[in-house]
């Protein structure tokens, strides 16, 4: 019986790609995973927080290392290496047989194992199978490594075959030395580049009680090609219903391409060893902060994530802190490194499980072999004077207080002309709507989903307000006291949100890889699972009958003018009659009267809502009579006499298009508004 209880969840159409998950002492572990190296029980320069922060979920740490310092007598004291690193997760160890082959230094080899001097005071030890599982026992690692004999991958068949069949041997033994510790064991698929070896020992291996089999020797000589290729050809001869291992690979593109082959686990130093030399992966390419054009970049370094790094620094202090060669430097740029492999492997994860895994594959491939795109090393012989600050029907332009807006050429009209965005967001939508305390679970409403409809996408300065806020709170109270939130966004046209996110430099609220995964995917989901953005394309009229009823509507089209039919009040009765049984609320920048008088026309209870800016009102709609509550003071006061004077005097009293005969019809409409009455 396997000691992990794997399950196998899901299998990639056309791609052996596979998802899955298994059940360590430590927890459970999703596939495909990349886990960290923790050479001497610390991954360098990383604390337990902020590698949980970056998502890793196992750490693999040395046991040549350890053995030689600070030793098993510590490991006994303190109970094993969680206790003593304070790591709660699941840990891998391997074998010390990588080390002992090939790290420079004396060596005799035998069939019992490997005798060696310690780098660390010159003392004499005995790497034996044996010994290698009894100092992972110690150690209390979760999945522990059978000792090989590790060969170059360029090495000739005779070597490779003696070292395959040695390899075998040492795979029995460690398994009779694990015994009956509830620690899980993997065997190693050895062989070099020789596709019978190979075969035979994968053939030899499933058939011995392992829990996991990893496939080792490679990532040591060989080719990207014959990397690729040996890694298929092991996988093929794999059982289904163990986890795979491939050991000490790699860079981005070659765990793409290993999980396309049909590997779930891997490690590697790169992403730590490259932060330290001042490199980054981001979806623009491998960036080298070093360089000069950094020296007095704002930009994040990467804007579609949402590391720690990413949201808090700009590549000039990177830059910086490379250049003076300060350990923050390594650290943060280990932090979006290690959050960068992890969101890789989560995407990888999700594609497999909704199936879409190959088109993902084909995509992604190029992405994770560009470098430093938006700043080449090379750059084009003509003159660039940056990107074009236009796309299609919008442009940028920056307002006198330094705030930037997206403008439709045609109609000239700005989005959020008068305050900031973000600003604009946050007062008129986010804090206006409640929609912090809202989040929170109550007793009314345990754990029903709350839905916002954000209509008018636009450059996604409200969707990203609403996201940021469930962000805050995520942090601040923890996931289970929160309620789930579905955004759902309406646009016909994604240039202004294209435009923007070309520029996070001028839309901060950009800085983040929901805005890009919805460009891309459509959607986006929180780590939480909590938080799901979608995107519905095309004209709001035609999906107000099918979008899920929402709870809160912040109606943020073009005006009017420009976008006359989103605003009639034939419109806001078909929202309100979705809403049905349930209290909704609508929020909108526009104060106009045509437009409070379409909303009162529709059945909304309609309410004075705070300024922005330089604008002294704007509105808020209701589908549910709320006047005890307007009066108390807990909403917007709702329109009274002095409105519905000004409105009788009026020139836009009538809708445009109010033929003359139905006028009267419409006054009595308005004027018997329950919402008035005791008014008049
Ligand atoms: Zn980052």
């Amino acid at each position: 019986m396997s000691r992990l209880n794997f399950t196998l969840e899901k299998e990639a159409p056309n791609s052996s790609a596979r998802a899955a998950r298994f059940q360590t002492l430590h927890g459970e572990v999703k596939t495909p995973v990349f886990m960290p190296v923790g050479t001497q029980a610390t991954v360098k320069s990383q604390t337990v927080e902020t590698l949980k922060a970056t998502g890793s979920s196992v750490l693999l740490a040395n046991t040549y290392h350890l053995l030689l310092r600070p030793g098993p007598e510590v490991f006994k004291k303190f109970g094993g290496i969680h206790n003593f690193m304070k790591w709660d997760g699941p840990v891998l160890t391997d074998s010390g047989g990588f080390q002992i082959f090939s790290l420079p230094g004396e060596r005799v080899m035998n069939e019992d194992g490997a005798r060696f001097k310690s780098y660390v005071d010159g003392t004499n030890y005995m790497l034996s199978p044996e010994s290698s599982i009894g100092m992972q026992r110690t150690i209390g690692s979760d999945i522990m490594m059978v000792l090989d004999q590790c060969i170059p991958s360029t090495a000739p068949y005779a070597e490779a075959e003696a070292a395959m069949e040695l390899t075998h041997r040492w795979a029995v033994r460690s398994l009779a030395a694990r015994g009956d510790s509830p620690q899980a064991l993997f065997g190693i698929v050895q062989g070099a580049c020789h596709h019978d070896l190979r075969k035979k020992s994968a053939a030899f291996l499933r058939e011995l009680p392992f829990d996991g089999l990893a496939i080792g020797g490679l990532a040591v000589g060989e080719t990207h090609a014959e990397r690729y290729e040996f890694t298929g050809l092991v996988t093929a001869h794999l059982p289904k219903n163990l986890p795979r291992y491939l050991m000490g690979v790699g860079t981005p593109i070659d765990i793409l391409e290993a999980v396309h082959r049909g590997v779930d686990m891997f490690d590697c130093i790169i992403p730590s060893q490259l932060a330290q030399r001042g490199v980054a992966f981001t979806s623009q390419g491998k960036i080298q902060l070093r360089r000069a054009v950094y020296k007095f970049s704002e930009e994040p370094l990467d804007a579609r994530c949402s590391c720690h790094c990413c949201q808090n620094f700009s590549r000039a202090y990177l830059h910086h802190l490379v250049k003076a060669d300060e350990l923050l430097g390594w650290q943060l740029l280990g932090i979006h490194n290690f959050s960068f492999y992890h969101s890789l492997m989560r995407e990888m994860r999700e594609q497999i499980l909704h199936g879409d895994f190959l088109a993902y594959y084909e995509r992604k491939r190029p992405e994770l072999m560009k470098s430093d795109e938006d700043n080449p090393v090379n750059p084009p012989k003509k003159t660039r004077l940056g990107k074009p600050r236009h796309l299609g029907d919008y442009d940028i332009v920056t307002s006198e207080q330094g705030f930037s807006s997206i403008r439709q050429i045609s109609s000239g009209e700005v989005m959020h002309s008068v305050s900031s965005p973000s600003d604009e967001a946050q007062r008129l939508y986010i804090e206006q709507s409640r929609l912090a305390a809202r989040l929170v679970k109550n007793e009314a409403a345990p754990a029903e989903e709350l839905v916002i409809w954000d209509v008018g996408l636009g450059a996604a300065s409200n969707a990203m307000a609403a996201i940021q806020c469930f962000e805050t709170q995520y942090a601040e109270k923890t996931g289970l006291l929160l309620r789930p939130l579905r955004i759902v966004s309406f646009e016909c046209d994604l240039d202004p949100l294209t435009l923007a996110a070309r520029f996070p430099s001028h839309f901060p609220h950009l800085r983040h890889g929901a805005p890009h995964a919805l460009l891309e995917q459509g959607r986006w989901r929180h780590a939480s699972g909590l938080l799901e953005w979608e995107l519905l394309k095309g004209d709001f009229l035609g999906f107000i009958e099918t979008a899920p009823p929402a709870d809160l509507i912040f109606y943020d089209p073009f005006s009017s003018k420009t976008d006359t039919g989103l605003w009639t009040a034939e419109v806001f009765k078909r929202v309100r009659a979705h809403c049905g049984e349930k209290s909704a609320e609508l929020y909108t920048y526009s104060a106009a009267t045509s437009v409070r008088v379409a909303l009162l026309a529709a059945g909304f209870f309609v309410a004075e809502g705070v300024g922005t800016g330089p604008k002294a009102t704007t509105t808020v709609a209701f589908t549910r009579d709320v006047g005890g509550e307007a009066d108390a003071g807990q909403r917007a006061p709702l329109l009274a006499a002095d409105w519905l004077a000004r409105w009788r005097r009026s020139s836009s009293k009538f809708p445009p298009a109010l033929a003359e005969a139905e006028r009267a019809a419409f006054e009595k409409l308005i004027e018997s508004h329950p919402q008035f009455a005791g008014l008049r």
